[in-house]
């Protein structure tokens, strides 16, 4: 028995995921959210390319500027529903 993600608790899982932090179960979780879910699919790819461009995988290196400004839009397309 899972219990589905909500797209808060993903947005808050994204790092994890990323660095494959994640533990199995959550990150079953984690996919199967994004297979039901435009929103977060786009976040996670927006959230990729971010890091792309910083140029490796250290979300603690990640620009917090550029952090607050994905969350916001985020927060933005989930207002704009
Ligand atoms: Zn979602």
């Amino acid at each position: 028995m899972t219990t589905e993600l909500t797209c808060r608790e993903l947005v808050g899982l994204i790092t994890d995921y990323l660095e494959g932090a994640l533990p199995e179960p959550d990150a079953r979780r984690f996919d199967s959210h994004l297979t039901g879910c435009d929103g977060c699919t786009t976040y996670l790819e927006q959230f990729r390319r971010t890091i792309g461009l910083a140029g490796r995988l250290e979300p603690a290196d990640l620009d917090p500027a550029a952090e607050s400004t994905l969350r916001s839009a985020f927060e933005d397309w989930k207002n704009g529903r």
